[in-house]
């Protein structure tokens, strides 16, 4: 990635004599009434360009920039130009309807250029491209998120979105936040917190903001409601114009208006889920053991329950990864597609009918499901049922007839996992019965409940051994009363978070789940089939072996992975009741 001192000084002049166009185009467009456009920034989609043959186009100045069925925008240099308009009114008897906006000449110039290249290149509407080997020179020149600020100052404004998602990728970032004030405040949320990263001057933000609004197929002329959409950031690696996808994340987007701007937020979706697999979740390995040769049952059903960002749906994604084999057909209905599996069939559906979060099929010629329909878990359930899967995933069970649904299949040979909102993991029989679920039915269909949380990993540069006071210490005794415990307890260090480079001055790093798992055995079942209240079902998943939420931190806070402090943020205080 260039910067901007790097420029040769006929390429600054020429940019300079460019962005005067550019402003000219813009004050000919206020005064026309139309919307102005910069094709230095906005995707041209090589398929849309072709709606009009490029010598008609050259000879109109008019080119396709967009194009929905029968909605076209078109950008046009000069909207008194008699070939021009002439070439409009021939589209709308083709019955288009025509929405017209202003480039400057250069743009058109570049438009027509992209005629040439329309067969080499794919449509770059709703994808940004970063290159990996750019990639790899950036991790090379920032080993710190902090010195990423002095990046941010010596960009030109073409290149800032790619460098602040190469940024966020670097900083294993789970979503961007870009706050226009008096500067443009960068956040990224590390870990689960959000984190300054930098500012930079006002005048960049126009052009990021359209640019992202673009890409995400948001309307760009509104500002006062929010807007909602996604684009597909692909690492690509090019040699001899052939361009080899080495990898795709995901991005949501959304655009809040805020007094006089609108904020933007990017969240990348599976970062960090990469390198996922059931081995490294941090489960206990006994209870690893037990997981994995539960989930190679071929039926049942597997709940994972916790509040949103818990980490569940990642878990799911290891169980898959850990199943992933060609001998078994895996599909999964998602809410979105968070991070894609090479051999699984992962399809998409939306229950909300908003055009940003329209139901996309990810596998080709899987499904079909039409743009602006209601796609709901139940009927995408029942969809894929006639594809016989042997696993499928549900992303979330959240009405009556998706747990109908999903119990059904589990019970006639298929292995159903899926997330349910519930505080814990003997609570998800009770939210089950709310839905409507037989209990004779659940006692049948389950196979191990679980819940989740998050916690922060201590920073192991810095943590800071210390000995808890004997109240803090007898709370943990108390709650670890009962589990074989190799250490002593008494005269064991715990830590605490320190401060230093590498975390910067957080004391965490990282993120690790705490777990609580029940399987079915006899007691279990017959206690199911008895529809029997939550307490009680807590009181046999324990006696069967069941190592809760705060056991399972309070056990890692003992192996010095996290801090007290973090148990109890999560779980709430030692001295209290369990949540
Ligand atoms: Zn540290």
């Amino acid at each position: 990635m260039p910067t901007q001192k790097n420029l040769k000084v006929s390429e600054k002049i020429e940019q300079i004599h460019r962005d005067q166009e550019e402003q000219e185009a813009e004050r000919s467009a206020k005064k026309k009434n139309l919307p102005y456009l910069n094709l230095q920034i906005f995707p041209i989609n090589a398929d849309v360009l072709s709606t009009i043959p490029r010598l008609e186009a050259q000879e109109g100045e008019i080119v396709v920039l967009k194009r929905n069925n029968k909605d076209i925008t078109v950008g046009l240099v000069d909207p008194e130009n008699k070939t021009t308009l002439a070439k409009i009114s021939q589209l709308e008897h083709m019955g288009l309807s025509v929405t017209k906006t202003i480039i400057s000449a250069s743009s058109l110039k570049r438009a027509l250029n992209f005629y040439q290249s329309a067969a080499k290149e794919a449509p770059l509407v709703g994808k940004i491209r970063i290159e990996q080997e750019n990639l790899e020179q950036f991790n090379q020149r920032i080993k710190k998120v902090s010195e990423l600020k002095d990046t941010f100052n010596s960009i030109s404004t073409t290149e800032l979105l790619e460098t602040i998602i190469a940024g966020a990728l670097k900083a294993e970032a789970g979503d961007i936040h870009i706050e226009p004030a008096n500067e443009i405040r960068l956040r990224y949320r590390i870990d689960g917190v959000l984190q300054n990263i930098s500012s930079f001057p006002l005048r960049a933000y126009q052009a990021l903001l359209t640019r992202i609004k673009i890409l995400s197929d948001m309307k760009i002329n509104v500002h006062d409601t929010s807007q909602d959409g996604r684009f597909t950031i692909q690492i690509v690696k090019k040699q001899n114009q052939q361009i080899e996808i080495i990898k795709e994340i995901e991005a949501r987007i959304s655009i809040l208006p805020e007094a006089e701007n609108e904020t933007i937020v990017i969240r990348l979706l599976g970062i960090g889920v990469q390198k996922l697999s059931i081995e490294n979740l941090g489960l206990e390995s006994k209870l690893l053991e037990t997981i994995k040769h539960a989930i190679k049952k071929p039926n049942g059903l597997i709940l994972n329950t916790g509040p949103t960002g818990s980490g569940k749906t990642t878990t799911l994604y290891a169980f898959l990864n850990y199943l992933n084999d060609p001998k078994v057909k895996i599909i999964t209905i998602e809410d979105p597609v968070e991070y894609r599996i090479p051999g699984i069939v992962q399809t998409q559906v939306s229950q909300k009918d908003t055009s940003s979060s329209r139901p996309i099929m990810i596998a080709s010629g899987q499904l079909q499901a039409t743009t602006q329909e209601k796609y709901s878990f139940a009927q995408a359930l029942r969809a894929i049922l006639r594809q016989n899967p042997n696993v499928i995933m549900v992303g979330e069970i959240r009405d009556e007839e998706t747990a109908k649904v999903a119990i059904q299949s589990s019970l006639t040979g298929h292995l159903v996992v899926s997330t349910l909102h519930a505080n814990d993991a003997t609570a998800s029989v009770q939210r089950l019965f709310n839905f409507g679920i037989g209990p004779g039915d659940l006692a049948l269909a389950m196979n191990f409940f679980m819940a989740q949380r998050l916690v922060r990993r201590l920073c192991p540069k810095c943590k800071k051994p210390y000995h808890p006071e004997k109240k803090v210490l007898d709370a943990i005794k108390e709650n670890l009363k009962g589990l074989a415990i190799e250490k002593n307890l008494d005269n064991l260090e715990f830590f605490q978070p320190g401060s230093c480079d590498e975390c910067q001055g957080l004391g965490y790093r990282g993120q690790i789940a705490i777990y609580e798992v029940f399987f079915k055995d006899e007691k279990i079942q017959e206690l199911i089939a008895k529809n029997t209240q939550t307490l009680e079902i807590e009181k046999a998943a324990k006696a069967a072996g069941m190592v809760t939420l705060r056991q399972d931190g309070l056990l890692k806070a003992v192996d010095g992975i996290t801090s007290i402090e973090e148990i109890e943020r999560v779980t709430g205080e030692l001295s209290e009741t369990e949540i």
